[in-house]
């Protein structure tokens, strides 16, 4: 047999298929966590004239030390009046900078008399101190982003800054969600001991919930029978960018997902992979470019590989021009000396920054242990300490 392929590189194949989704010009309130589709360009120099960074008084630097009448003050705002030789005028952060003053001096380093202020002499005062320089984050013309980023605080502010009112943004990224199994029932039912309740449908929504630049179009439940599954994912193929199947991706007589992705017309990327939980994890590509996932039907499973795998593949159709950024590292408190020849998503509990400690876990079934911990560590194969290593957390950015 073939040795399993390694997550990352499947990963990588797959995401190089997928292209982002289209994008559209929206109102600003309407942009916000979506990811920017254009690069921004400054319209005019930041900061736009020499303003100052501090509440005190603009000089010049031949008139200091000494005594100096207050000629008049910087109305913020506004075009600053003229600094007199042997004066000084009063100016506050952010007002432009009189064209002939090289320097202000902080409200609390002079001494105020009324309409004069006292410089001491042992003051120091540098040329163009407390003076932000017209152009000194950047010139007019000057590239500030690419686009491929979430409309986050800073660049909601660069792009408002720069008169960006209507920008383009990536449509959110539509997602299917079809969970499969005989035994599995609606979360609000009864279930006899044979049967459970779906835990995977919420899990995955959760997930995409609880990012602004996607969405959840459909969510279904289907029994183990290859026409209705197909019909299920004809469907939601239509419907939607990404399609998220849970359960019977494995090689059990009763796992049909892989024949119907292949009966869909999709190109099977990869089916197995070298990781624990989700060794029987399918990636494929649909007819019209959509991504399409199996993921095994444990819980446990479903969360990592969707966590690990399935946001990259998210992002890449949402825009992110970096669709699986490298995560954070986390040290393990109490590292034990077992390893596999996996790569292992080890569930874990932050206890300090950068500090994880192992949460115990009965396997990809014990959706208990999971619901106690943060995320999880990726341990590579034959792999065992400390680390780091990194660490996905349930929530995403
Ligand atoms: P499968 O991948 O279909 O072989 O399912 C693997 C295991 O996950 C079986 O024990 C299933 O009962 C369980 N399982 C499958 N789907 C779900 C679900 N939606 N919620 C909870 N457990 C599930
Ligand atoms: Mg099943």
């Amino acid at each position: 047999m073939r040795p399993l392929e390694e997550p990352a590189a499947a990963l990588a194949r797959l995401l190089d298929l997928l292209k982002p989704v289209s994008t559209e010009h929206v109102d600003m309130a309407d942009a916000f966590g979506r990811v920017l589709g254009h690069e921004v360009v400054a319209d005019r120099p930041s900061p736009s004239v020499d303003v100052t960074a501090m509440d005190g008084f603009a000089v010049r630097l031949a008139d200091l030390p000494g005594v100096l009448p207050v000629a008049g003050e910087v109305a913020i705002g506004q075009q600053p009046p003229e600094l007199p030789a042997g004066a000084t005028v009063r100016i506050f952060t952010g007002g432009a900078v009189p064209a002939d003053a090289e320097a202000v001096i902080k409200r609390e380093d002079v001494v105020e008399n009324g309409d004069s202020i006292e410089v001491p002499a042992g003051l120091a005062v540098e040329p163009g101190q407390h003076i932000r320089r017209a152009g000194e984050n950047l010139q007019e013309g000057e590239l500030v982003l690419e686009g491929g980023v979430a409309v986050d605080s800073a660049v909601a502010a660069a792009l408002s800054t720069f008169g960006f009112t209507r920008p383009f943004v990536h449509h959110r990224v539509g997602v299917g969600i079809i969970v499969t199994g005989d035994e599995v029932l609606p979360p609000d039912s009864v279930p006899t001991p044979w049967q459970l309740r779906d835990s995977n449908g919420a899990s995955l929504a959760a997930l995409v919930a609880s990012v602004p630049w996607a969405e959840v179009i459909t969510t279904v439940r289907q029994v183990d029978k290859p026409d209705l599954l197909y019909d299920e994912l004809e469907e939601a193929l239509d419907r939607c960018h990404v399609v998220l199947i849970t359960g019977g991706v494995s090689m059990g007589d009763y796992d049909f997902v892989p024949d119907v992705v292949a009966r869909a017309g999709a190109d099977i990327v990869f089916h197995g992979l070298s990781q624990r939980p989700g060794k029987p994890m399918l990636g494929a590509v649909g007819p019209e470019g959509q991504a399409i996932l199996g993921l095994p039907g444990n819980p446990v499973s479903v969360m990592a590989t969707a966590r690990r795998l399935g946001v990259p593949v998210l992002r890449k159709l949402a825009g992110f021009s970096r669709p699986d950024p490298p995560p954070p590292e986390a040290r393990l408190a109490d590292p034990d000396d077992q390893n596999i020849d996996l790569w292992w998503n080890r569930l874990v509990r932050m206890v300090e920054p950068g500090v994880a400690e192992l949460v115990p876990t009965r396997g990809s079934g014990d959706l208990v242990s999971a619901a106690r911990s943060d995320g999880f560590v990726v341990i590579p194969p034959g792999r065992h300490g400390p680390g780091p290593w990194p660490y996905y957390g349930w929530g995403i950015r």
